[in-house]
């Protein structure tokens, strides 16, 4: 028996005169529903904008449209509205018209890690693939805010077949992300035809999916859905959750399917004043979350795009987060804040300073209490020297094909089998594919 809210009743018979109750629940009902103009948002909440406002409202959407599915929608308390936290994610401010010099309008350099349309590729062994350019609704606080409003289309089997090949070539390839525009509007049967073309690259060892939808659109997690995924398994799946008030019964339930059908669910919040920017807000979010099955995996400092300042804050309030986290609460409730590097250096982890002091043989250490301790480091350890020659080695790994893959970065600096003694960032194997393009 599903009970339906009030104001669910009340949007499905203002937006769709022949709708029906029935109807709320599906999700393409849903999508040929979404709420795209100002009127039409007025006429369901009943909140009204003066003719000031409006006009400027209505400026904004020329740069940045609107999209909010009726279920989101339906979760906004109108009396505070300005306040709200679903309100605030999903309907314009006019402030992302102020472009501030530091924004940019590609900060991730998504672009230029391009070697074939739709992936970026940024790290050793793992691309993003963008295999969609819808969304349900559209993020006020999205990273690529560049792409929102560009035709909306679902790349055609040739397009995707580009960057499966890409992937084909590229034998480091471990971890395929999908992203997009979100993944999951493509209808079952053509994100089955990526997924098979994936998992049938020997090299490709897991698959992600990036998706708003249990979100936004929580519906579209159905059980054909996950029967259709479970096939081909490893498949993770990360998802967006900001707020506790957005985990309802129906986010609940697609949460469960999901995990029910054995893919491990992680969560990638962004950090934004006014919605989120609460140690308390976000420890019940990662609390409400963990009861869902999903370990919060980042917790992203906001980006860099253009009309986002003022969703920024310093990045000392996503350190007191994690300070009010981490020993309070279970470790695996626990993020990773991160700044995706501006420029395309991938995601930076930061968080507190918990080593205090170093001598040579003892660390002074800070628990989340503040009680300081030391540890006193081995006086009898013998440095492991790696030649790289496991077979000769006392430890045990057994590669398969001595699939060894060179070091960069710092822990090129750190090992014992290259010279190198310095880095000239420029060098590296990320610039000189952009130099192959
Ligand atoms: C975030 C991201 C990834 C995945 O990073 P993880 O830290 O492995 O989750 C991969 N490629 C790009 C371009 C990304 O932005």
């Amino acid at each position: 028996m599903i009970n339906y809210s009030d104001t669910q009743k009340e949007i499905t018979l203002k937006i769709d005169s022949e709708g029906t109750l029935s109807k709320w629940r599906d999700w393409r009902w849903q999508l040929s529903h979404t709420i795209r103009d100002l009127d039409t948002f007025e006429k369901i909440t009943g909140i009204t904008f003066t003719n000031e406002k409006y006009e400027e409202l209505k400026e904004t959407l020329e740069k940045f449209p609107l999209a909010i599915t009726p279920y989101y929608l339906s979760l906004i308390e109108t009396e505070d509205y300005e306040n709200d936290p679903i309100f605030m994610q999903s309907f314009p401010s006019v402030h992302e018209l102020d472009i501030i010099e530091e924004d940019l309008a590609d900060p991730l350099d998504e672009d230029r890690d391009s070697p074939v349309e739709g992936i970026t590729h940024r790290y050793p062994d793992r691309v993003l693939f963008l295999v969609s350019n819808k969304c349900a609704m559209y993020c006020r606080h999205c990273t690529r805010k560049r792409k929102v409003g560009d035709v909306e289309y679902i790349p055609d089997k040739d397009q995707i077949s580009k960057g499966i090949d890409y992937i084909n070539n590229n034998p480091q390839v471990r971890d395929v992300l999908l992203s997009g525009g979100d993944p999951l509007l493509l209808d079952d049967s053509y994100l089955e035809w990526i997924l098979s073309e994936l998992t049938e690259i020997p090299h490709v060892e897991i698959v992600r999916i990036g998706s708003r939808l249990p979100v936004v659109l929580p519906y579209r997690i159905d059980s054909n859905l996950v029967e259709m995924l479970r096939q081909y398994h490893p498949i993770w799946f990360n998802t967006q959750f900001n707020h506790p008030r957005e985990i309802t019964s129906s986010s609940t339930e697609a949460l469960r399917k999901l995990a029910d059908g054995g893919i491990p669910l992680g969560n990638q919040s962004v950090l934004l004043s006014g919605v989120n920017d609460c140690p308390r807000i976000m420890k019940t979010l990662m609390h409400k979350l963990v009861m869902n099955r999903v370990r919060p995996y980042y917790m992203y400092q906001c980006d860099l795009s253009e009309g986002l300042s003022h969703f920024r804050t310093p990045v000392g309030k996503g350190i007191e987060i994690i300070e009010s986290l981490r020993g309070h609460t279970s470790g695996f409730a626990v993020p990773t804040y991160v700044i995706d590097a501006p420029g395309g250096g991938g995601k930076i982890p930061l968080m507190p300073n918990y080593l205090i002091s170093w001598s040579t043989n003892k660390v002074v250490l800070r628990n989340y209490e503040g009680v300081i301790c030391t540890y006193k480091e081995p006086d009898n350890y013998e440095a492991v020297y790696c030649n790289r020659k496991c077979e000769e080695c006392t430890l045990q790994l057994k590669l398969d094909n001595a699939d060894e893959s060179k070091s960069i970065g710092i822990e090129k600096l750190l090992c014992d089998y290259d010279d190198t003694i310095a880095l000239y960032p420029e060098n590296n194997e990320r610039m000189e594919r952009r130099d192959e393009k």
